[in-house]
């Protein structure tokens, strides 16, 4: 479905990141990809992970550095001339900042959390501007959670960060869509990850969301890599600026 495509994905940190199991669906389906990793650190990891996918390229890039985000797109301009599909899977806050009320976030906290977790949307997506419309348009994803929306314990000031990205998605559809490029958010269910672990009751959290939600689980990574096709493929080609659940339906639970 994605022969001859290429796309971008950034927040790969390991094998359980949400952005893997993305990068596996889009692969699956024949996109050639491209990866960026935040540090030398994880450069290592990306790298054994894209070595198992066709003719995969890498980049470094710390999203809160401009010159990075540059750097990143002249590498693609070079390497592929076009751009179809950008993935945005990165989050960062402070730990003391998930860890203590919301109401004590300091000002360096709350700025850090939504530079890297939200601003970066706007940053990657007027870079990838350019190389998309190239290809005739494109599809940019990004990744939120339901904190965004209702208050989730311990999620703090990623959930006012999330609500920021969720917005921006909106008004970065607005923009670009006469462009031919289409902007989406999809909303998973609690994973076991990296950035998952830094969330306090994180554990309490997974087995809350497999009771209360229709489905009675959890989703699974392959789910939100399958979403994450649709909104890369022309299967969604009427979609833009949606936030798509992919939480086994938990969102709809009231009383
Ligand atoms: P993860 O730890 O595997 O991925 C987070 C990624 O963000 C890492 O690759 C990390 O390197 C990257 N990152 C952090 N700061 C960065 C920076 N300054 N520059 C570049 N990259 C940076 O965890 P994940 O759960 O796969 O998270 C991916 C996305 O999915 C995040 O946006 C997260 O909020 C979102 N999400 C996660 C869950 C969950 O339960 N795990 C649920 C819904 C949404």
């Amino acid at each position: 479905m994605l022969a001859g495509r290429t796309g971008i994905v950034f927040g790969v940190a390991n094998k359980r990141s949400i952005a893997w199991a993305i990068a596996q669906a889009l692969a699956g389906a024949g996109m050639r990809l491209a990866f960026t990793y935040q540090s030398e650190r994880l450069k290592d990891n990306v790298a054994e992970l894209a070595a198992t996918l066709p003719a995969a390229t890498l980049y470094p890039c710390d999203v809160s550095s401009d010159a990075d985000i540059e750097a990143v797109f002249s590498g693609v301009a070079r390497d592929f001339g076009r751009l179809d599909t950008l993935v945005h899977s990165v989050a960062y806050a402070r730990k003391e900042d998930l860890e203590a009320e919301f109401l004590t976030t300091e000002r360096e906290g709350f700025r850090l959390a939504h530079d890297v977790s939200a601003y970066s949307l706007v940053a990657l997506t007027r870079a990838a501007v350019p190389l998309m419309q190239q290809s005739g348009g494109g599809s940019i994803i990004a990744m939120t959670y339901y904190g965004a929306e209702k208050v989730a314990a311990g999620y703090n000031v990623m959930g006012a960060a999330k609500a920021s990205l969720e917005a921006s998605v909106r008004y970065l559809a607005a923009d670009v869509g006469p462009r031919g490029i289409r902007v989406n958010a999809i909303s998973a269910g609690p994973v076991n990850t990296l950035a998952a672990r830094g969330i306090r009751g994180f554990t309490e959290m997974l087995k809350h969301h497999a009771e209360r939600a229709p489905l009675r689980r959890n989703v699974e990574l392959r789910e939100v890599g399958n979403a994450a096709l649709f909104l890369a493929s022309p299967m969604s080609s009427g979609v833009t600026g949606e936030v798509l659940h992919v939480d086994c339906g938990y969102f709809i639970m009231g009383v």
